[in-house]
């Protein structure tokens, strides 16, 4: 048992059930969703962005549950796994300094280091926000797309590889994801796979598709 376990006793992310982060039966409400694509790049993820996988995102997200990101990897784990992707390293979508400061951690980053072992894969961290961009919720796809340009940049002096996948909790209407594979392309890499714990149902039927086909249904 951890010291955070003590000063928050484990209750699952789903549904509030006392004695586990993440119960059997939440566990098996997570369906698998097929893999999209974002423009082209493939898009894994563990499950739709509803019912209790939205809740544990929620509860993982806001308060410190350090027990959650192992436990929500694991579908992911499985879902990039079936997946068959050929990846180089995760990277992750990184939080403003100030939010970071604030909230302690970066939800993405520590679902990527969950990833990274089981997947047999580095993670490199290398994306900053280089300007604070206004909460996305309640922004339609046009205002989160503008909101979010040029937000990203990739900082370090080693440019990035080619065929990362880039991890973060949900993808809403793959907005941040987009700006993110932007600035890794400037930097001179490339995104091989978006990786996300849950994919909202708003996605624009137009930038998703499944492979082989030209819209979402
Ligand atoms: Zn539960």
């Amino acid at each position: 048992m951890s010291f955070l376990d003590l000063i928050f006793p484990p209750r699952c992310g789903g549904c509030g059930r006392d004695g586990v982060a993440w119960c059997e039966r939440c566990a098996a409400s997570v369906q698998p969703v097929p893999v999209t694509t974002l423009n082209g790049t493939p898009l894994v993820a563990a499950g739709r962005f509803d019912g209790p996988l939205q809740a544990a995102i929620h509860s993982y997200k806001y308060r410190p549950r350090p027990a959650l990101a192992s436990v929500l990897a694991e579908p992911l784990r499985r879902a990039v796994a079936a997946a068959n992707l050929d990846l180089a390293a995760l990277t992750y979508i990184p939080l403003h300094s100030l939010r970071r400061r604030e909230r302690g951690f970066n939800q993405a980053e520590r679902l990527a280091a969950a990833l990274a072992g089981p997947l047999g894969l580095p993670v490199i961290g290398g994306l900053s926000r280089v300007r604070p961009t206004p909460t996305q919720v309640g922004l339609s796809q046009p205002e989160r797309q503008a909101n979010m340009v040029a937000a990203f940049a990739w900082t370090p002096s080693t440019p990035p590889p080619d065929r990362l996948g880039l991890v973060d909790d949900v993808c809403t209407t793959g907005a941040t994801l987009e700006a993110g594979a932007d600035a890794v392309a400037r930097a001179g890499g490339s995104i091989g796979a978006f990786v996300v714990l849950a994919r909202a149902q708003t996605l624009p039927a137009l930038a998703v598709t499944s492979p082989g086909q030209s819209a979402c249904p």
